[in-house]
């Protein structure tokens, strides 16, 4: 950053996908951690559960019988937050007082018949199986009618409130776009509008030339720890070739992400020897019926660990009021998550 010292001196910085700000505050990094402590995130210990409701074989509450699944498993929530049926109804009251209903289907997937597995524990071969079938999930309820928006997100860790720990993601489909994707549309749209570009392949290019934010990267992805993160080891894998939506990949790029997710969580794993909790989730054009040339694949990954596997950063205060705040800069993330091996210390399937 030339004729800027963001190391030292308190700033904030622009997420060009959203429009808002974060503050940064480098100069607080020192501070004495007196707060909460968590206990130590440790993996499932066994391989097969028989009181979990999503391993191969078990009965669910709905008295569904899982099948005895070798790879991967979908089935629709039993508890969705939303449902695909009902007439559509609005009401608004002084323009202050505004409601309508919203449709969906929501589906959990199962990553492995193994309990006891992490993605960064995966094979990259069957991560591949999981990527194909996010790709094929995206397809079918996108071409549902009615169905506007596709969102697949990980809930990994009990700090993040996952209340399972087979291994497993949701995807909601939704009516409306919901309101981060819908910024992040507009805010793409936007800038292609004026420059006649797609900001995050131009993004994808400052970040390639300079390097100090990559995390890991292969042939058709990169991870960087993005300028404007917000939580302490904020990642976003993009992908290097511009489009819309994970189907539109390729075999090998598909081998590609499988890899950069394998690698990127067994970083994060090794960064401070825990099995890392995080809220991750792909963003990928509306399903809407529009082209959206404006619209750039990638994935977020927001893990909530500030300093140690035990102390973790809360969303309050000022955040929570004013805007969000980080103590470490975005580049020093990088860096610890660089020095770190991507491989973990005992590959227990390779
Ligand atoms: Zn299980
Ligand atoms: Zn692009
Ligand atoms: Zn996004």
């Amino acid at each position: 950053m030339p004729g800027f010292d963001g190391t030292k001196r308190p700033h904030r910085r622009f997420n060009p996908l959203t429009g808002e700000w974060i503050l940064v505050s480098p100069h607080r990094t020192q501070r004495p951690w007196q707060g909460q402590v968590e206990t130590t995130a440790s993996p499932a210990a066994l391989k097969y559960d028989p009181a979990c409701y999503m391993c191969p074989g078990n009965t669910r509450s709905t008295g569904h019988v899982n099948p005895p699944y070798k790879n991967v498993f979908v089935f629709d929530n039993d508890f969705p937050a939303l449902l695909p049926e009902g007439e559509p109804a609005a009401f608004n009251e002084h323009d202050l007082l505004i409601a309508e209903t919203e449709t969906g289907v929501c589906r959990v997937l199962c990553f492995s018949p193994r309990h006891d597995l992490t993605l960064s524990m995966m094979k990259t071969s069957d991560i591949r199986v999981v990527v194909d079938c996010w790709s094929d999930q995206f397809q079918e309820l996108g071409a549902l009618p009615g169905v506007q928006y596709v969102q697949i997100f990980e809930n990994r860790g009990a700090m993040m409130g996952a209340s399972n720990p087979h291994p497993h993601c949701q995807i909601w489909s939704s009516a409306s776009i919901p309101n981060i994707p819908r910024l992040e549309q507009e805010s793409q749209a936007a800038y292609r509008k004026s420059k006649g570009s797609c900001l995050l392949c131009d993004y994808f290019r400052l970040e390639d030339s300079s390097q100090i934010r990559t995390v890991v990267q292969n042939e058709h992805f990169l991870a960087v720890v993005p300028f404007w993160a917000v939580w302490p080891f904020e990642t976003m894998i993009l992908s290097k070739r511009h489009i819309g939506a994970m189907h539109e990949l390729g075999s090998e790029e598909r081998e590609a992400l499988s890899d950069i997710l394998k690698r990127l969580t067994s970083r994060y794993d090794n960064l401070f020897q825990t099995s890392f909790p995080y809220s991750m989730g792909f963003h990928q054009r509306p399903t809407d019926g529009l082209e959206h040339p404006e619209w750039h694949f990638h994935a977020h990954f927001f893990p909530p660990l500030l300093r140690s596997a035990t102390i973790r950063k809360f969303m309050v205060g000022f955040e929570l009021l004013g805007m969000p705040q980080r103590d470490i800069t975005a580049e020093t993330s990088a860096e610890r998550l660089r020095a770190v091996p991507d491989v973990l210390p005992n590959e227990p399937l390779k």
